[in-house]
């Protein structure tokens, strides 16, 4: 009737699965479906060795299985990476539910998916991603107590964006003060795409020290809404990549750096909130580097709402995580300085000082 399917226990001989876990070096893949709910998802766990994994459950209707294994492979790689350079005790993981967020929920469905989560006696701790609501969590808090990101209502830490967005906020600074000799952003030309919840937040943060703001979203009305709020223009989606401009944020999509965009982009640097960034982490993250443009990883400078999640786990106060999330100045600096130094991009940069941090931990905990 149900089952869940450790990958590590089936036989390598004609398992994909294996062989695409071997290539990120993925600990464990969960393979979670019930009949009676029509749950099916997947709960990847990349890396323990600093935490658990920690990182949200996403439901997306992906045209197939592969695709989503794709995805929360991916994912749960990120997380190890941004827990890891934000100096916080958690290791990587993400969780995905096939199906259609708008019809295919339910109560049992989610409470369902709490006892796969609570079958990893913490290994793995979920929160909200897209698709998931708070009530959605609710649910899952009912038969599992490794769940994150709870509602205030609830004893939790409420809505990561704006912590998010307070650290894209310092990532930006800290790039301008790498490429422009100082950190101040007034009379900065920033072009803000997607102005959800954190690149909303972003704006505010920018509008107060005076950037000379453009903004997009494919949500016309809210676009407009934010311009008028914080005094920013506003552009058709379309034309994000051929703005003037000093900066450019991207806060929507993944994937919006890529061969066509980054011919496109006149800017000299890139901070933003959205993750996956660089379509081709190698590719891409040169080709912005030959070109001169200073890119702030992504992982690194949207790392504030995993540290606001983290506080229910460790139980520190939102000053504390604000702290944290100030620190992201510090931290971006001392990757372009790495960067230089080792003539590597800011991406690669990034990703060498979070995989020497899980090294050395790893051996401490060897050799302990
Ligand atoms: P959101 O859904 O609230 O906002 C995204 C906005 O982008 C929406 O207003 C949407 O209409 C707009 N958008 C979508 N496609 C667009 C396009 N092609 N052009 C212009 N606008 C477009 O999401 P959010 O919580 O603000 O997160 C923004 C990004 O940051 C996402 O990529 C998310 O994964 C990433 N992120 C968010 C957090 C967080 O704490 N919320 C943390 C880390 C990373």
């Amino acid at each position: 009737m149900e089952s869940v399917i450790d990958v590590k226990e089936m036989t390598v001989d004609n398992n994909p699965v294996i062989e695409k876990m071997a290539i990120n070096d993925h600990e464990q893949v969960v393979f979670c479906q019930d009949q009676a709910t029509g749950l099916k998802a997947i709960i990847a766990i990349h890396n323990t060795t600093l935490g658990p994994a920690l990182g949200g459950t996403r439901m997306w209707m992906y045209n197939n299985e592969l695709e989503a294994l794709n995805d929360v492979l991916r994912l749960s790689r990120g997380m190890t990476f941004k827990a890891s350079i934000t100096g916080l005790n958690l290791g990587g993981g993400k969780a995905v539910i096939i199906g259609d967020s708008y019809t295919q929920k339910s109560e049992a469905l989610f409470r369902r998916f709490g006892k796969f989560v609570e079958s990893l006696s913490g290994k793995y701790i979920t929160a909200e991603d897209v698709g998931i609501s708070p009530q959605d969590m609710e649910y899952v808090k009912m038969e599992t107590n490794h769940v994150s990101g709870l509602p205030v209502s609830l004893g939790g830490s409420g809505d990561p964006s704006p912590v998010t967005a307070y650290g894209v906020y310092m990532g930006m600074k800290a790039a301008a003060k790498e490429m422009f000799g100082s950190d101040s952003l007034g009379g900065k030309k920033v072009t803000v795409q997607g102005v959800g919840h954190v690149g909303e937040t972003l704006v505010k943060h920018l509008s107060k020290e005076g950037a000379i703001i453009t903004l997009a979203d494919i949500n016309v009305d809210r676009a407009n809404v934010v311009a008028k709020n914080y005094g920013a223009n506003v552009v058709d989606g379309n034309s994000v990549y051929d703005v003037d401009m000093d900066i450019y944020a991207p806060c929507a999509l993944g994937s919006t750096l890529n061969d066509e965009t980054i011919s496109k982009l006149n800017c000299s640097i890139i901070a933003g909130a959205a993750n996956n960034q660089l379509k081709d982490e190698v590719v891409h993250g040169k080709m912005l580097k030959d070109k001169g443009i200073l890119y702030a990883p992504d992982f690194l400078i949207n790392a504030g709402g995993l540290v606001n999640v983290y506080r229910e786990v460790e139980h520190f106060s939102q000053e504390r995580a604000m702290e944290i999330t100030e620190n992201i100045y510090n931290t971006t600096l001392a990757i372009f300085k790495t960067a230089n130094e080792e003539n590597i991009t800011t991406h690669q940069a990034a990703l060498e000082v979070a995989k020497r941090r899980i090294e050395s931990v790893g051996r401490l905990k060897m050799s302990l």
